[in-house]
């Protein structure tokens, strides 16, 4: 840990971490929901009869659905989906997606979430995610944990990952706080590439297929197999934040 922190704090050029939050990516760190959004995605593209690649919703992930509904239509079709049909993809993906997902946690994460309350961080949620009933869903889960406040969500964001937007509004939602306040916790190249292109120490958790050389080369400061992992990691990662100075 004392190495990732002293290159991150190097690299962008910060004198020490002093951690006051932590921004937790939706699908594949909190929810175990990717496979459904793989599977529900793949079988809306296979009834629009628009050919996807395979895990190619795993790689996308992060992205504004409409994005990658043109994205789509613009390699299958040559041309941009109208607004119609963004409509009528997004609801039959959304269907599929209640239908297969198991509302299951990624395992170790309540562990984690346990950690940072302990040690006084802010937990702020940013999600690419416009699902309708999100914050009724995830306090219900774990309750008392994200508030309203302390929520990115599709609605708050214009541009989406892999621009730093998001990661930069979570910062101000997390009370104005500078990138070297907090640490990103992704499973996800484009949410890789956002936090770090926000300038905050990115921590990839790899809970899916995708070869663990996507998420370091989208930037992660650093790769864990599992929540489990990093759990074990997270409290020398806070002892040495406290510590390391450059
Ligand atoms: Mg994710």
């Amino acid at each position: 840990m004392t190495e990732i922190i002293t290159k991150y704090l190097q690299t962008n050029k910060f004198t020490n971490l002093d951690l006051r939050a932590v921004l937790f990516d939706m699908d594949g760190i909190i929810y175990n929901s990717m496979p459904a959004h793989e599977i529900s995605w793949q079988e809306t593209m296979r009834e629009w009869e628009l050919k996807a690649e395979p895990n190619e919703f795993y790689i996308q992930e992060g992205k504004p659905a409409r994005h990658t509904i043109n994205m789509m239509f613009q390699r299958n079709l040559k041309r941009d989906a109208t607004e119609q049909e963004i409509d009528d993809v997004y609801k039959r993906k959304s269907e599929l997606f209640f239908e297969n997902d198991s509302g299951a946690l990624i395992e170790g994460i309540e562990e984690t979430i346990k950690i940072v309350l302990e040690n006084e961080l802010t937990p702020i949620l940013v999600t690419g995610s416009g699902q309708t009933g999100l914050y009724e869903r995830l306090n219900g889960d774990l309750p008392n944990v994200f508030t309203l406040e302390n929520m990115v969500t599709a609605f708050d964001v214009e541009i989406g990952k892999p621009h730093p937007e998001p990661y930069l509004m979570g910062l101000k939602k997390a009370g104005n706080l500078k990138p070297n306040q907090a640490f990103v916790l992704e499973n996800a190249p484009l949410g890789v590439e956002s936090a770090h292109r926000a300038n905050i120490l990115t921590i990839a958790v790899n809970t899916g297929p995708l070869d663990d050389r996507v998420l370091k080369d989208a930037g992660a400061d650093v790769l864990m197999d599992s929540m489990e992992e990093f759990n074990k990691k997270l409290p020398e990662l806070l002892d040495r934040a406290k510590i390391i100075s450059v």
